[in-house]
């Protein structure tokens, strides 16, 4: 249940693999780090086919127009998002997604497993509501995951539930046998993305007046780039910090309390850790308030972790030019983590396994073991 914590970048995945190498041999952990190493990758790869996302936006606003005219299946909808189906597992499942933000990855894979297959209804909408509840809720992981249940991220390969493997692996508290549909074909392939250059990382100018952006999807400030001033102490490193708020910017409909609840305590939370650092009070910003911020600040350079594909990278799309127009540039840097992960993960996950023992400093073994 550390996913709301990486996910956000309270903790960073070298953090959590050095803490557990420091225990554990490397053949011991080497299925952990590769979890782990899962966020790692669905981001490099959603990084360098951002198609994907914009393909699921599109899909997403079409279906929840759709919503609006089809009684039928506005209504299928309802009763599977308010955990009404008849389904006993799913709805239980859907109870403690909404109530805890949290599902156990099996129990992602059934639930969406069931959505797609046995409820017949449109993927989007399920990742949607995924994306709205979970505390962990991330463009990539989530996407990308139902993408692979549905058989369309590894062409033809679906994830089916089943009810025997719901029964043993629910130690018997669930057994839906005949009410799941288990044979069935994977959703019908879609066309092939762009593959893009991933953005190249950028350095801050030396020597000007810098402010630091915190963003929800990289919350250790601690350990954010050096500030172009950082010969002086860290009170003295930036001009200004703020963080940005963006906890409602990934879906059209409103976010899940106790989701909604973890963003804006995290948020809050590296403000006090980045003033604390600073000795200095940390501004609350959102897309409309940035350029009044920094200009207020006499800012001539703003610094921010780098705009990951969906929420982040949308709405650093439109500060951007907003800075500029007023002669003060957004630079956005990268963590050495993203940068030697990232341009492995243009294919399959095996490939990218490959080069977990070198990106976490341990030899090939580790790849091996994982
Ligand atoms: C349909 C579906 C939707 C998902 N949506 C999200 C999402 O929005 N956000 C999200 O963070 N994860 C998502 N996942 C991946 C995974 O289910 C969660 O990361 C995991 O369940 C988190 O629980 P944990 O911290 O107890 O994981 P553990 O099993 O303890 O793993 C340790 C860490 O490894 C990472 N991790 C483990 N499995 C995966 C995985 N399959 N993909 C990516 N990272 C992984 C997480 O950071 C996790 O905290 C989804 C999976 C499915 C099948």
């Amino acid at each position: 249940m550390l996913s709301p914590w990486i996910r956000h970048r309270l903790v960073t995945e070298p953090e959590v693999a050095a803490a557990v190498l420091a225990r554990h041999s490397p053949a011991a952990c080497a299925k952990f780090v590769q979890e782990v190493c899962w966020r790692t990758y669905w981001i490099g790869w959603l990084e360098q086919h951002p198609g994907a996302w914009a393909r699921y936006r599109e899909g997403l606003d079409r279906l929840l127009e759709r919503l609006d005219r089809d009684a039928a299946l506005a209504e299928r909808y309802r009763a599977a998002v308010e955990g009404r189906t008849g389904i006993a597992c799913f709805d239980a499942w859907a109870a403690a997604l909404v109530e805890t933000g949290y599902l156990h990855n099996h129990a992602r894979m059934w639930t969406a497993s069931i959505w797609i297959f046995t409820l017949g209804l449109p993927w989007e909408l399920g990742a949607d509501w995924f994306l709205r509840h979970l505390a962990d809720g991330d463009p990539a992981s989530n996407t990308l995951s139902w993408r692979w249940v549905g058989g369309l991220q590894t062409r033809g390969k679906h994830y089916l539930a089943r009810a025997a493997n719901i029964a043993e692996y629910t130690g018997g508290r669930f057994d839906p046998r005949g009410e799941l549909v288990e044979q069935a074909a994977p959703l019908p392939a879609d066309a092939p993305f762009v593959r893009e250059a991933l953005l190249a990382p950028a350095r801050p100018l030396q020597q000007v007046r810098s402010g630091l952006l915190v963003t929800l999807d990289d919350l250790h400030p601690e350990s954010a780039c050096a500030s172009p001033s950082s010969r002086s102490s860290p009170s003295e490193a930036w001009a200004s910090c703020a963080v940005l708020d963006a906890s409602e910017v990934a879906s059209p409909l409103p976010a899940g309390a106790v989701a909604a609840g973890f963003r804006a305590a995290a948020l809050e939370d590296a403000a006090l850790r980045q003033s604390a650092l600073t000795q200095d009070a940390v501004a609350r910003v959102d897309a409309a308030s940035v350029v009044d911020w920094a200009r207020a600040r006499s800012l001539r350079q703003v610094v921010v972790s780098h705009g990951r594909v969906g929420t982040t990278r949308a709405l650093l799309g439109s500060i951007g030019p907003a800075l500029d127009a007023h002669g003060i540039a957004l630079v956005q840097w990268q963590r050495r983590w993203d940068a030697v992960a990232w341009p492995h993960a243009a294919r399959g996950f095996f490939a990218f396994r490959d080069h977990i023992g070198a990106l976490v400093g341990e030899g090939e073994a580790m790849n091996r073991s994982a």
